[in-house]
């Protein structure tokens, strides 16, 4: 067994798409970023990553590259469960969120998340906390998230 954490911060801006899980959620403002901005999946990748003792996604995935530009972070995240083996246990997230509500969305975000990491949904834990006005993420204008995974190697 191997326990992994991530973390990721992203400034939310106007002008761009607010994706989360991979959920195109409306909203006024959206994940400013190199990819698509999903920073629940970058946490996710993270903490595979950091399980597996391989990195980080700024390694893997440069966001100087022009080929990663805009790219869908799920993609990033198959691409990750293609390359290593590995099997997934659980996920537990918590994304701070002032704005918008995420309850909605997170059941979304559990099915896409198990879609590619083969993991069931009742496996894959998003929870939503907001940081109640306290600096720039509770004033609304970054998204954080952090991440555990726990897995087992596949020999
Ligand atoms: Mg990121």
């Amino acid at each position: 067994m191997r326990i992994g954490i991530g973390y990721d911060i992203h400034r939310l801006v106007e002008g761009r798409p607010f994706i989360l899980g991979g959920v195109n959620i409306p909203f006024e403002k959206g994940l400013l970023g190199h990819s698509d901005g999903d920073a629940l999946v970058h946490a996710i990748i993270d903490s595979i990553l950091g399980a597996l003792g391989e990195g980080n996604i700024g390694i893997l995935f440069p966001d100087t590259e022009e080929r990663f530009r805009g790219i869908s972070s799920l993609e990033l995240l198959k691409r990750v469960v293609d390359r290593f083996n590995f099997k997934l246990v659980n996920i537990d997230a918590v994304v701070i969120c002032e704005e918008p509500k995420l309850n909605p969305y997170i059941e979304l975000m559990r099915r896409n998340i198990s879609e590619i990491t083969g993991l069931p949904p009742g496996r894959i834990s998003i929870k939503p906390r907001r940081k109640e006005g306290l600096d720039e993420t509770g004033k609304g204008n970054a998204i954080e998230v952090m991440s555990v995974c726990l897995l087992e190697e596949v020999v």
